[in-house]
């Protein structure tokens, strides 16, 4: 949804599909703007399937019930009777028709298992790991003996938990990427420990001047990666123990990274994050609504400086 309007200007144009019969609805990953209006969509194209991973449908579930909640809220707060645009039981009800495709097994539009080559029975569509957040998926559909390649967001790059994507080998006829970073190459020396380092002695030289940290990351993927480099920051004694903050929402989508850490291709496997790091969970929910507003971490920081906290913290917001 965009972040800037409201009611069904916020919502994508779906104008193009409006008077066409959609057979299947592919979903990359639970990003906000990936799935936020997956409820809409599905009201309007009730024939379509819907498919997405397992994980996915369970971080996805989480994100749209936490929507509601949000434009809930705004319903008052911007006084627009257009919001919520669908309701907890309409989520509910959307979830159930979701279908979970495991990762590199090929799958026909009808969400049976089809042939690797398949040429006759029409398009076939295969998930791949992106790298991306928890449950991410490059998408390749195969139809008519071409390829389409569909990336969503993607990271080659291992990061703290998750590891870079694993995309297919083979030719491709036609790719639509999509990417975090815009069109900025990344400085020709530039290496990953080497940030890390930088983010620990920044946040090492705010503390020692007795100040408090604001880093505004999303609730789904750079929560989580935070946490884990601050424990790897602690391990290797870059940084002491502080006490950390995150939203409600961020804790609900750490609690699944925690809960599937076992059962998803991932680093520090056995690293739980609620339990290691024991952050303290402040209810923020309204910053996922505003994530994109480029004012939202100074609002929250006027708002903790104002609030009781005092300490070291991090915000949330849901999109990316
Ligand atoms: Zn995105
Ligand atoms: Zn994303």
């Amino acid at each position: 949804m965009h972040p800037k309007n409201a009611g069904e200007e916020a919502l994508p144009n779906f104008k193009p599909i409006a008077d066409r019969k959609i057979d299947a609805i592919l979903i990359s990953h639970a990003h906000q703007d990936h799935i936020g209006t997956l409820p809409v969509l599905m009201q309007r194209q009730p024939d379509a399937r819907v498919f997405m991973t397992e994980t996915t449908a369970e971080i996805g579930n989480t994100l749209l019930h936490n929507s509601v909640n949000v434009m809930t809220r705004q319903r008052e707060e911007i006084g627009t009777t257009l919001y919520p645009v669908f309701t907890h039981r309409e989520t509910d009800h959307a979830s159930e028709l979701w279908h979970w495709c495991p990762l590199r097994h090929p799958l026909s539009i009808s969400g049976e298992r089809a042939s690797q080559h398949e040429t006759d029975d029409g398009l076939t569509f295969e998930f791949f790991d992106a790298g991306h957040v928890l449950g991410s998926a490059g998408i390749l559909l195969r139809a008519e003996g071409r390829t389409l390649f569909y990336t969503g967001d993607v990271n080659f790059d291992n990061q703290t938990i998750m590891e870079g994507a694993t995309f297919p080998q083979d030719k491709i006829d036609i790719l639509i990427m999509e990417c975090t970073r815009g069109d900025h190459a990344k400085p020709a020396n530039w290496t990953r420990a080497r940030e890390e380092q930088r983010l620990a002695e920044g946040i090492d030289r705010a503390f020692t001047r007795g100040g408090c940290v604001l880093i505004p990351v999303f609730a789904l993927g750079k929560t989580q990666e935070v946490l884990a480099m601050f424990y790897k920051f602690r391990r290797e004694q870059l940084l002491p123990e502080f006490p950390i903050y995150i939203g409600g929402l961020s804790s609900k989508m750490t609690a699944i990274y925690d809960r599937r850490a076992h059962t998803t291709r991932r680093q520090l496997a056995r690293l739980q994050l609620m339990a290691e790091m024991a952050p303290f969970v402040y209810p923020l929910q309204y910053f996922c609504a505003t994530s994109s507003r480029k004012s939202t971490a100074f609002d929250l920081f006027r708002r903790l400086c104002g609030s009781p906290i005092a300490g070291r913290c991090f915000a949330e917001c849901a999109t990316g």
